[in-house]
């Protein structure tokens, strides 16, 4: 089976075709000739998640999924949440958006955390989606150089070290986007 998966993160394309089995034929966007910006405008990530894999189909009318990722932190009330990508501004780097997290986090000794997925599917026009979530803590400061976005001041909970210090198959084995990928392949395995 063919399938697109919506994104220009080369991050998030290696963590979930390394997740893949080779029954599932995993095309980028570059593959399709697809160079737009997908908005990404939804009140939730479930929404964003459906307004990227919509935008592919309804575009290119292929089969594909796209995922949205929040990184919810309790000692700020949920944010950066759906808001976690602009969270230092229109188009921060990742180094800009976690001094803003360390910044705004502060001293407060709350530092639980969790990163959500959302990855919506959608076959010949129709639409299902699957969630994954893990809880962790926020740390103190950037910690490995690994991954991308907010991992270097992530750590899973039961674990010492942070999703940046993990090589790509640890952080693959646990993480948010892994879970949700792994329900993304049950589901497709049951329909085929
Ligand atoms: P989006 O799903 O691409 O909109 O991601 C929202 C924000 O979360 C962006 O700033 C990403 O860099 C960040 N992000 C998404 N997935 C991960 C992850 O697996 N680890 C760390 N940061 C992530």
């Amino acid at each position: 089976m063919k399938l697109v998966f919506a994104t220009h993160n080369k991050h998030k394309f290696e963590e979930v075709k390394n997740k893949l089995p080779d029954s599932i034929a995993l095309l980028s966007l570059q593959d399709i000739d697809c160079n737009d910006d997908i908005p990404e405008t939804g009140k939730t990530i479930e929404e964003n998640a459906s307004q990227k894999s919509f935008f592919i189909y309804n575009k290119f009318k292929i089969n594909c999924f796209a995922d949205d990722t929040a990184l919810e932190v309790d000692a700020l009330n949920g944010k950066p949440g759906v808001f976690s990508a602009r969270y230092a501004g229109e188009k921060p780097t990742f180094l800009e958006n976690m001094n803003k997290l360390l910044n705004d986090v502060g001293e407060n000794p709350d530092r639980n955390a969790c990163f959500r997925t959302v990855i919506s599917l959608v076959i010949d026009g129709y639409e299902t989606q699957f969630e994954g979530k893990i809880n962790g803590q926020i740390l103190s400061e950037i910690t490995g150089d690994k991954g991308f976005g907010y991992d270097p001041i992530f750590k899973p909970n039961n674990y010492e070290i942070s999703f940046a210090q993990m090589e790509l198959y640890q952080k693959n084995e646990i993480s948010h986007r892994a879970l949700a990928t792994e329900q993304l392949i049950k589901y497709l395995h049951e329909i085929t």
